[in-house]
């Protein structure tokens, strides 16, 4: 059994937590938090062990009526490799821990490329991370774009990509961020510095990307054009993309107009936090003309990596292959739309 430590409890850090829970292969060592509170409050009720990210932090978990485990310093030493969700920046500063403890990490998009060995999406490049004993997981929109492009690319080859990303504001745990009220370029220089992380997993593609941010918290939502080294059958791409794992082609038949019922969806479907794992295609936005291909595609942005994060963490320790690795998180986690 893989024992995880996860450095960083909040919006990714728990959802990659529970993931790993369910996994047949790797357990959940512990969790760190800096401060007490409704989260901290869950992973305790959940049985993880807690962790506080520094010593003077201690006491005020205690006087939240929590048991405190230990310090960050100790999870990192007793677990065989940490899931680091902490924000951007902060994982690049927590590496010289985790070198010195000599303990293997996965870290999140907001960090450079730089901090690890390889940046990772478990479709396009699995097997970049074998045995690496630091990996980047890419972004949500990266995430996103990488698991509809890798395919593209092994079936007709990519002359080009271009996509405009409307992204949501915040999250909804997150009251401080906006726009309230406008729809920004964002940011207002093009190409967006997304292509250049698309990259990351990609590096001979050429891509341009615009970003635009809306005051929503549900979903980003993606228009994307591909240009195409073939012409291909428009219903074989759409056959393409529907046996893709962790691709979910919406049917027209569903009625689903937009992102907010997309989650209602998913909450329906008695999913854990009514979150969506999979990138989610319009069927009917599906086109193709000539050598262009086009599509509208929701990306869940506090669910997408989740599954990235496992199956990073089976390419560092080759428990696994590509496809085993997604076959197995997807079924104990239940991405099946
Ligand atoms: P978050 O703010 O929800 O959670 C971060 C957690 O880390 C919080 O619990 C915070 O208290 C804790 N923390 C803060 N400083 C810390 C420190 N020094 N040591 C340990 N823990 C600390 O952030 P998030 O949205 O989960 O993002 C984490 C990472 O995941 C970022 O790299 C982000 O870019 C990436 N990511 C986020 C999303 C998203 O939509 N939220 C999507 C994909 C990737």
């Amino acid at each position: 059994m893989l024992s995880v430590g996860v450095n960083g409890y909040g919006t990714i850090g728990k959802r990659v937590a529970d993931a790993v829970r369910v996994q047949p292969d790797m357990t959940v060592r512990g969790v760190a938090k800096t401060s007490p509170g409704h989260v901290a409050d869950h992973a305790t009720s959940i049985g993880y062990p807690l962790y506080a990210v520094s010593e003077d932090e201690i006491a005020s978990f205690e006087a939240a009526g929590l048991d405190v485990a230990g310090t960050i310093r100790e999870l990192v030493a007793k677990s065989d490799v940490i899931v680091d969700a902490t924000p951007g920046g902060i994982g690049e500063q927590n590496h010289t821990l985790y070198e010195q403890l000599e303990t293997p990490a996965v870290f999140q998009g907001a960090e450079t490329p730089a901090v690890a060995e390889t940046s990772f999406n478990a479709r396009a490049n699995y097997d970049e991370a074998r045995d690496a004993s630091y990996v980047r997981v890419v972004s949500c929109n990266t995430t996103g774009l990488s698991r509809l492009l890798a395919p593209l690319k092994e079936a007709y080859g990519i002359d080009a990509v271009r996509a405009t990303l409307i992204r949501r504001g915040g999250d909804p745990d997150q009251p401080s961020r906006g726009p309230i009220n406008d729809i920004l370029p964002d940011p207002v220089t093009v190409p967006s510095h997304h292509g250049p992380d698309v990259r990351t997993i990609f590096p001979s593609l050429s891509i341009d990307t615009m970003g635009v941010t809306v005051p929503a918290t549900l979903m980003h939502l993606h228009g994307v054009n591909v240009t195409l080294e073939s012409t291909p059958d428009i219903e074989a791409v759409r056959d393409l993309l529907a046996k893709e794992p962790r691709i979910f082609v919406v049917p027209e038949s569903a009625r689903i107009e937009g992102c907010g019922a997309l989650r209602e969806f998913a909450r329906d479907a008695g999913r854990p936090r009514g979150d969506i794992w999979e990138n989610c295609i319009w069927d009917e936005s599906i086109s193709v003309s000539g050598s262009e291909f086009y599509c509208f595609q929701a990306i869940h942005q506090e669910a997408d990596v989740v599954p990235e994060n496992v199956d990073a963490l089976r390419a560092m320790f080759n428990l696994k292959d590509a496809a085993e690795s997604i076959a197995t998180t997807d079924e104990r986690l239940g991405v099946s739309f």
